[in-house]
């Protein structure tokens, strides 16, 4: 009996699997550190807007995200009529791979880059290529190395999840200089807001100058609105225009965009959440160095931890142990990091309860 069937590459795709749901021992209190949220939530002017906002369930949203898109515009001094808004910015992702991506097609990503990557390449029928990093860090030249005619895009996070590394912005020019100008290279942005470093750049001068490069932004990380799912991409007009053909007219909820709204106008409780990440990514890096294990130099909201091989010293072990403690970290097999966990910056609480566990999981002093 024949039955329905899927495109070509969908059943190859590895379902994406989430952080896991915490369970500890009884009586531990749970602390959630392997989806990189923030610990603060959002703005309490965010929680009042969306609250606001339930007034009027029965109204279908502003279609272009109007408000939101002047909101982001202000923020970052871009013209909103370059931007769009979407379900999360992992909605503007596999928009862009629909668009831009068929059957045959090649994008390429790196070792260890954002999951959903491959799942929008291959959505659409296109080929995965992985360049390997150097460093846990994306690297230009082996990138450049895998093009060939099929080459359709190219995605790069910048910093990159997991690993929390960046490319300086003139990696990122050299890499768009490199590449064929039919080549859409995504840089996406969502770990932006945790840099301060003076050779990072979020990529808004490339975009405005170029017309193959767009960069995405979310409010799932600095802006404690991933519950809600809101995500924007800057991109030249034309892009632009081919994703609002193809996006649903009402992909934004008004609560989410409204609480958006407010979020992005708060800078104070950005800039908090800044200063606390700054600060317990060093001290966190340096401690845990202390106790005999590679942490990767992390520019973002958290912190990769590599782990021995020994059997009882692993990063499965590790995982096991402090998941009883109630901290619950991310284990990164299927980012091709089985031996690695990452690490989501938390309250001071959980900070320090990370270190006093890991303390006596590698039995330091
Ligand atoms: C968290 C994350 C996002 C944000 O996804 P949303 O769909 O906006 O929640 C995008 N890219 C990377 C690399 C991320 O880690």
């Amino acid at each position: 009996m024949s039955r329905p069937v899927p495109n070509p590459g969908i059943l190859d795709i590895a379902p994406y699997t989430p952080g896991k749901s915490p369970v500890a021992e009884p009586g531990r209190k749970v602390f959630k550190l392997s989806a990189n949220e923030t610990p603060f939530g959002p703005s309490p002017k965010a929680i009042a807007a969306y609250t606001e906002a339930a007034k009027h369930l029965e109204d279908y949203p502003e279609g272009t995200s109007r408000v939101l898109r002047e909101a982001i515009g202000r923020a970052f001094g871009l013209d909103p009529d370059r931007i769009i808004c979407g379900a999360g910015s992992d909605e503007i992702l596999n928009l862009l791979a629909h668009a831009y991506l068929g059957h045959g097609d090649e994008a390429i990503s790196t070792t260890h880059g954002f999951l959903v990557y491959p799942i929008a390449t291959k959505a659409n029928g296109a080929i995965n290529v992985v360049a390997p990093e150097t460093n846990f860090t994306g690297d230009v030249d082996e990138i450049l190395k895998l093009v060939t005619p099929r080459t359709k895009l190219v995605w790069i996070a910048n910093p990159n999840n997991p690993t929390g590394t960046y490319l300086p912005f003139d990696e990122i020019k050299r890499l768009r200089a490199g590449l064929p100008s039919h080549v859409l290279l995504v840089l996406d942005a969502a770990y932006s807001d945790y840099v301060s470093r003076n050779d990072y750049e979020i990529g808004i001068e490339l975009v405005a100058t170029t017309e193959n490069t767009v960069m995405t932004h979310t409010f799932s990380k600095i802006h404690g609105l991933a519950a809600l799912r809101v995500g924007w991409m800057f991109g030249p007009a034309h892009i632009v225009d081919a994703l609002n053909r193809i996006r649903g007219p009402f992909n934004v909820s008004t609560p989410a965009m409204l609480a958006a709204v407010a979020a992005i106008e708060d800078t104070e409780h950005q800039q908090m959440s800044k200063t606390h990440t700054e600060k317990w990514r060093a001290l966190l890096t340096e401690e845990i160095t202390k106790f005999g294990l590679k942490v990767t130099p992390s520019v973002a909201n958290f912190i990769l931890i590599h782990f021995p091989l020994d059997q009882g010293k692993t990063a499965a072990d590790a995982d096991a142990f402090l998941t009883k403690r109630g901290l619950v970290l991310r284990a990164l097999n299927n980012y091709r990091l089985p031996h690695a966990l990452r690490l989501t910056i938390g309250t001071e609480e959980a900070n320090l309860l990370v270190l006093e566990g890991l303390r006596d999981f590698t039995g330091s002093k």
